[in-house]
């Protein structure tokens, strides 16, 4: 297609970011509507801490031009241990991704953001801009905004993360699915002889998790995760007086991040949409299929659809042919994902002490040929 005519991004989370880039290459320009504002250090929210970024996504970034050399740092191992400490399984990431030829990251959300818009004409960003829904007609669709604005645009894409205010009219009334599992994040300086550099410590407890990483320049981003209803945040002691009896460092960067600085979360999913597509309207990234952290690939995803949705715009002549190419190449994919997460989910936070060992028990005598074969995939993104 030669023009898309007017494009607007409803968010400028992972999602929005990178379609507005690879929309940019491809010789597009759009306009992306985000409800926060910018911060100074050039970032709208903390939702999360920030990623493990695969290979496939990092190639994407890289081929876009986005310039990673001073954010994040290239994982090279993924320690799994349990509550306890002991080490039961060690993913070789650096190697898998070397073969598969771009490294995988560990990354800040909000310096990721900032090296993307870094790479997009300052006019694109349209901060503090809340979509409060959009209107189909018949040959253009009508954007609505918490302060009463409109605008009118050609192509609307709904980026704007789990609690998408597109979605509804594109897919009707989905209802989260809670997983079960509530939790903090944060970022720490912090240095522990026991989380070496470019390292990424999982650590599988009874009943919640936790992960810590090196993101460059003496800081770990970290998560934790608790079973319990979604209503009941914890106190700060409260947190850190259940982790009094787990692996040293998990306590240590809680403790050592500032208290206004912890992210408090409830992880939720939605469930298959009947569709991405209405009309000249489409749903990307968390807004399309939402999942859990717990198999790492949100943002994973969110990247790949950017590429997929560029690509198909470029190959194909009219917005509608496009639409429907992008939905039917990564529907089934992300819904496996999704599934993958809530079994990864049961897996790395059993409640039975008995089955927690026997899972300890069953990684650790596994052979490091599979371990490679799991960061193989994870680094491809099969
Ligand atoms: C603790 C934690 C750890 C995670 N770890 C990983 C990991 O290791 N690897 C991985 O791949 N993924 C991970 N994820 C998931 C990842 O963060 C998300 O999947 C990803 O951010 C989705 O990107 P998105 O752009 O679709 O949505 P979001 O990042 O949520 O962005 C949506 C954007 O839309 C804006 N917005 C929302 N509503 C409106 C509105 N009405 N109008 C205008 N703007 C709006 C928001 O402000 C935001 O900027 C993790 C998540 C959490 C919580």
């Amino acid at each position: 297609m030669q023009n898309l005519g007017r494009v607007a991004i409803v968010g400028g989370g992972v999602a929005g970011l990178t379609l507005a880039l690879a929309l940019k290459r491809a010789g597009f320009h759009c306009s992306i509507y985000e409800k926060h504002r910018l911060t100074d250090e050039g970032s709208f929210q903390k939702r999360a801490s920030g990623f493990t970024l695969w290979s496939y996504a990092i190639a994407r970034l890289i081929e876009w031009g986005v310039d990673l050399r001073d954010v994040g740092i290239e994982l090279e191992q993924t320690e799994i241990r349990n509550q306890n400490g002991e080490l039961i399984a060690l993913m070789p990431v650096g190697d898998a991704s070397r073969k598969f030829g771009a490294p995988s990251y560990e990354i800040r959300r909000g310096d990721l953001l900032a090296a993307i818009l870094a790479e997009l004409p300052p006019e694109t960003l349209k901060t503090d801009h809340t979509c409060s829904g959009i209107r189909e007609h018949a040959d253009s669709v009508e954007l609505q905004f918490a302060s009463g604005k409109r605008v009118q645009a050609d192509l609307v894409i709904g980026a704007d993360g789990i609690h998408s205010a597109v979605r509804k009219q594109v897919a009707g009334d989905v209802p989260l699915r809670y997983s079960g599992y509530s939790g903090a994040s944060g970022v720490t300086r912090c240095t522990h002889p026991d989380l070496p550099p470019q390292t990424h410590v999982d650590v599988w407890g009874r009943g919640g998790k936790a992960g810590m990483a090196d993101v460059g320049d003496g800081n770990i981003r970290w998560y934790l995760t608790w079973k319990g209803s979604a209503e009941s945040p914890k106190s700060l002691d409260e947190i850190l007086a259940r982790l009094e009896k787990w692996y040293a460092p998990v306590h240590a960067v809680v403790s050592t991040t500032p208290k206004e600085e912890i992210i408090q979360h409830s992880y939720y999913d939605i469930a298959p949409l009947r569709e991405w597509v209405r009309g000249n309207s489409v749903l990307l990234g968390d807004a399309a299929h939402a999942t859990t952290p717990f198999a790492a690939m949100g943002a994973n995803m969110a990247i790949e659809d950017a590429w997929e949705l560029a690509t198909a715009f470029a190959e194909t002549r009219s917005v509608r042919e496009a639409l429907q190419k992008f939905e039917n190449s990564r529907k089934k994919r992300t819904e496996e994902i999704v599934r993958h997460g809530r079994r990864m989910s049961r897996l790395t936070q059993l409640h039975s002490p008995i089955a927690a060992w026997l899972r300890d028990q069953a990684f650790s005598h596994m052979p490091e040929k599979e371990m490679e074969k799991v960061a193989v995939a994870m680094a491809a993104g099969e």
